[in-house]
């Protein structure tokens, strides 16, 4: 077992991290916070929840523009009484 201390300095000049190291990356030791391929792994996954989240809202953007020109010149009051699946599907 690594009994090192994190080499890790933190941020705004608060100097090095206390904290006991628990693995090693190319010579230095990190403790599981400041752990470089930990660090990494969160952003990866961060950078993926923020792809699926703006694909989402790129469809959602695509479908209102979609919705609002088909239905360009319709009185909202007749929008209201209508189901355009139910006028595709012949009911
Ligand atoms: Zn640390």
């Amino acid at each position: 077992m690594i009994k090192q201390q994190c080499c890790a300095r933190l941020q705004s000049n608060l100097g090095p991290c206390t904290r006991r190291a628990v693995v090693e990356r190319d010579g230095c030791f990190y403790c599981k916070q400041h752990d470089p391929e930990e660090i990494e792994k969160k952003y990866q996954i961060r950078l993926l929840k923020w792809r699926e989240d703006h694909e989402i809202k790129i469809e959602l953007s695509r479908r209102w523009a979609a919705e609002t020109k088909a239905c360009n010149g319709v009185p909202t009051e007749t929008l209201e009484s209508i189901s355009v699946k139910e006028l595709l599907d012949g009911k």
